[in-house]
């Protein structure tokens, strides 16, 4: 799947049905904001075991408000002028350098390296 080709797509699914007027930023952050609640929902009374091996229903559950948060994000990023890919590659340089490779004998980490 090409960034490109969802973006494109998203904007005219939303423009074919004059949804325009209602994809503005604030209300798109907020329904990509809901999404990702629905995300979690479908997760939360599961043990942790468990969200480890889904039941096919589940995990089509889940890609379903994966698939929701995908969209919301993508349109967001249309209308904002982001270029996700673009936004995400910097950001994962930016990472690399707050979170850099454990060396020999060194424990993994999350706790990113002050600069
Ligand atoms: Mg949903």
């Amino acid at each position: 799947m090409s960034l490109d080709a969802l973006t494109a797509d998203l904007r005219a699914f939303a423009a074919e049905r004059g949804w325009e007027k209602f994809h503005r930023p604030k209300n798109l952050a907020m329904a990509l904001a809901g999404e990702v609640g629905e995300l979690v929902a479908e997760l939360q009374w599961l043990t942790p075991e468990e969200c480890e091996s889904l039941t096919d229903a589940q995990r089509d559950a889940v890609g379903a408000e994966m698939a929701d948060v995908l969209m919301y994000l993508t349109r967001l990023a249309d209308v904002l002028g982001v270029d996700l890919e673009t936004a995400t590659r910097a950001k994962m340089a930016r990472n690399a350098g707050r979170f850099p490779v454990p060396g020999p004998g060194e424990e993994a980490s999350v706790v990113p390296v002050q600069a």
